[in-house]
């Protein structure tokens, strides 16, 4: 069983490394295919991070973890215009899959209309591991760091990460 998880980790945080972490034990998969989406965006409030530095922080986050790396494979994704079409678009970027590991109802609802199973995962801590509030954490100078593991912090701050979001967020 190979189940693909979608998100746009901007950026990874403890609720996204918890998701990966049942799913390779209470969930029953055997692999996961992380896909790191919306990859052709960055230096925006939104998705202030590029695919390449998201990339380095779910390695980075996963073995910290103790997630073992040779079960999941991270594939960046660009976006599409064609919602209707996205899975298959998946399908052809992707190794095979069996099931998706979502919460997102759109995520959900265009993988149900392939015929695919959908696997919810837990809520790990949603009012606190929420990479919309991480961000805002971010901007006003509080505690984002409790949020994420350590070495992802490390990144982020080796980076300017903080640096770049706020300065983004002065054109917003
Ligand atoms: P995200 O905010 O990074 O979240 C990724 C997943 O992790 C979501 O299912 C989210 O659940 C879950 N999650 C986050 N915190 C959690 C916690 N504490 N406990 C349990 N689960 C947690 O990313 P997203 O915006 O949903 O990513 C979807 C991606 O698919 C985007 O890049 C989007 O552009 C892409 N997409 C593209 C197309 C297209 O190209 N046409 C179509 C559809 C989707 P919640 O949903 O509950 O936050």
């Amino acid at each position: 069983m190979r189940g693909v998880f979608v998100g746009r980790f901007q950026p990874p945080h403890f609720g996204h490394f918890s998701v990966v972490k049942w799913a390779l034990g209470e969930g029953g998969f055997e692999e996961v295919i992380v896909v790191i989406g919306s990859a052709q965006e960055s230096h925006t409030v939104r998705n202030p991070f590029t695919a390449g530095e998201r990339f380095e922080m779910i390695v980075r986050g996963l073995r910290e973890m103790g997630i073992d790396l040779r079960r999941v494979f991270i594939v960046p994704v660009s976006d599409i215009a064609m919602n209707h079409v996205w899975v298959r678009y998946l399908e052809l970027l992707l190794p095979r899959f069996d099931a998706v590991i979502s919460r997102n109802p759109l995520v959900v609802r265009l993988f149900r209309e392939y015929g695919y199973r959908v696997v919810m995962p837990p809520l790990f801590n949603r009012g606190l591991y929420s990479a919309t509030r991480l961000r805002e954490l971010m901007l006003r100078g509080g505690d984002w760091k409790a949020l994420v593991p350590r070495s992802v912090a490390e990144f982020i701050e080796s980076i300017r990460g903080v640096e770049r979001l706020r300065e983004v967020a002065l054109g917003d």
